[in-house]
């Protein structure tokens, strides 16, 4: 995996069994675990250098939402929200105000830790922005929305951008439709799963040559989706 230093991860959060919870399950995978119990605590350690923080919205002195902006005012570090509240207003106002992802209370520790691992191998190699699959017959380019077919171009909007480079980063992973609407949902939000159906139609059509029998996006029924492109090496 990564070399040297164990990455730094900050969870702000009053409920002591979350945060334990979680706690346990980053330190299991190596990673370095600070908690700060209030948003004061949380303010007083900002101008350390985390690798990323974990944010409840729900804090008894300081809104969360405040603590993210005040985060945002001098750092880009990766913020994953944890909230109970679920409406789709909190989920875009989370996303509006800096988080780079949202995890709706209750939540699997699993979940969170694998969303936590996303987020840190994007942030930690942002000089890789051209992946390549099935021997360059698949490339996207992820830093300016860019995806081709066999060296063509292919236009597509950000939700299937954003669905297609979720996917394509977990080769294999399946992704249920609920946890693909809220990674896109920052970007085009609609609120229904089965609209995620919809933008995987579109997407097949521009990057499969037979939808049908498609080569990179296959449907896990009763789940939702996986990439089953085959990544190529550097
Ligand atoms: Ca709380």
């Amino acid at each position: 995996m990564d070399t040297g230093q164990k990455k730094i991860i900050l969870i702000i959060e009053d409920e002591k069994k979350i945060s334990g919870i979680v706690r346990a399950y980053l330190e299991e995978e190596q990673y370095s675990v600070i908690v700060a119990a209030t948003g004061k605590e949380a303010l007083g350690l900002l101008g350390e250098p985390f690798d990323l923080v974990i944010l409840d919205l729900m804090l008894p002195d300081i809104q969360g939402e405040e603590i993210c902006r005040l985060v945002r005012e001098s750092s880009d570090v990766p913020i994953i929200m944890l909230t109970a509240k679920s409406s789709e207003e909190d989920r875009i106002a989370g996303l509006g105000i800096g988080a780079d992802d949202y995890v709706v209370k209750p939540f699997s520790p699993r979940e969170l830790v694998a969303r936590v691992k996303a987020r840190l191998r994007r942030s930690s190699r942002p000089e890789k922005t051209l992946m390549s699959f099935n021997k360059g017959a698949l490339k996207i380019n992820v830093s300016n929305y860019e995806a081709f077919i066999n060296e063509d171009p292919v236009i597509l909007t950000q939700t299937e951008f954003k669905i297609l480079l979720s996917l394509a980063e977990n080769p294999g992973r399946v992704f249920s439709r609920d946890q693909i609407l809220n990674i896109v949902q920052g970007y085009n939000f609609e609120g229904y799963d089965r609209t995620i159906d919809a933008h995987v139609k579109n997407l097949r059509h521009k990057i499969e040559s037979d939808s049908k029998s498609p080569a990179y996006i296959k449907t896990v029924y009763g789940i939702g989706y996986k990439f089953t492109g085959v990544p190529d090496e550097d």
